[in-house]
């Protein structure tokens, strides 16, 4: 797996799928930025911590999604070690009653085999007014991005290297993302305005690449994802349910559906644009012969 330097102390792995940085403390003890898939990285992970003799000292987390957090829990028991995580998601992932919850309403044993894995008790709690987290003795700066997931964050490093997780697609990933999701897209959009603001050397991106410069890359992403919204909007012409609006955006986008772990994941996605429509007012929910259909507002 191959190693980058990206400045100082500050490095990033090339996972295939994302991008997983990492910030040595000296020659065997790193701090991991967020902990990858299961499935795909534990493996990889491991072999290069071996291959460098590394020790994992801490672990901070951008936010409680499967790809991000995955491994967590088997570094945390291997290696005993610290792991930050924004407060609210830790209200999602802190036991299996709160992901029952997040995930209704996919029933618990489902649940527990698809995202069990993820329930972990962080040792530091990264809150709303925190601006700057001292961590292994590290000071990071925490850079506030809700709406992807409900408090994702990024970290500035010691180096000036800002790691953004996924509040922004690099183009070739948006170029591939039919329907990317976003927990809140209105908030979501107001984090990615707000990163312009943001300053550093370099900027990595989960999926995926190192950037000196990122203003184009955001207003490319504001217009991806509120390209995507209108996308959705285009197909409320007349009222639909739910149901009617997942099969028309499923069968237009060609996306196939053959289990229903992914029906539940896309219609998980589509409400988040449903939602973000109706918090702007551009549909409305009413309804008709029993049903609760959408309409498009002019
Ligand atoms: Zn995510």
């Amino acid at each position: 797996m191959k190693s980058t330097h990206i400045k100082g102390n500050t490095y990033v792995l090339d996972l295939g799928m994302m991008l997983l940085p990492y910030y040595k403390l000296d020659h065997q003890k790193i701090i991991l930025l967020d902990a990858g898939l299961k499935e795909r990285h534990l493996e990889k992970l491991e072999r290069f911590l071996s291959e460098n003799q590394y020790h994992v000292e801490g672990i901070l987390c951008t936010h409680g999604h499967v790809d991000h957090i995955g491994n967590v829990n088997y570094f945390k028991e291997k290696y005993q070690c610290e792991v930050a995580l924004p407060e609210e998601e830790y209200f999602v992932i802190g036991s299996l009653d709160q992901l029952e919850l997040f995930f209704s309403p996919t029933p618990r044993d489902q649940v527990y085999s698809q995202y069990g894995h993820m329930i972990f008790k962080p040792d530091v709690l990264i809150k709303k007014n925190h601006e700057m987290i001292t961590f292994c003795g590290v000071d990071f700066k925490v850079i506030h991005t809700p709406g992807h997931s409900i408090h994702h964050v990024g970290f500035i490093t010691p180096d000036d290297v800002s790691y953004l997780g996924d509040a922004l697609l690099s183009p070739e990933v948006m170029a591939q993302a039919k329907l990317p999701y976003s927990y809140n897209l209105l908030k979501d959009l107001t984090s990615k305005m707000s990163l312009y603001h943001v300053e550093a050397s370099y900027h990595v991106l989960a999926h995926k690449g190192v950037y000196a410069d990122i203003k184009d890359l955001i207003t490319d992403n504001i217009y991806f994802y509120k390209n995507r919204g209108e996308y959705v909007l285009n197909h409320l012409e007349t009222p639909l349910s739910f149901e009617q609006l997942f099969t028309t955006v499923m069968e237009d986008l060609s996306i196939q559906i053959k289990t229903s772990e992914k029906y539940r994941v896309l219609e998980r996605i589509l409400k988040g644009y449903v939602s973000y429509l109706e918090e702007t007012h551009k549909i409305q929910g009413g309804i008709a012969e029993g049903t609760l259909k959408y309409q498009k507002l002019s």
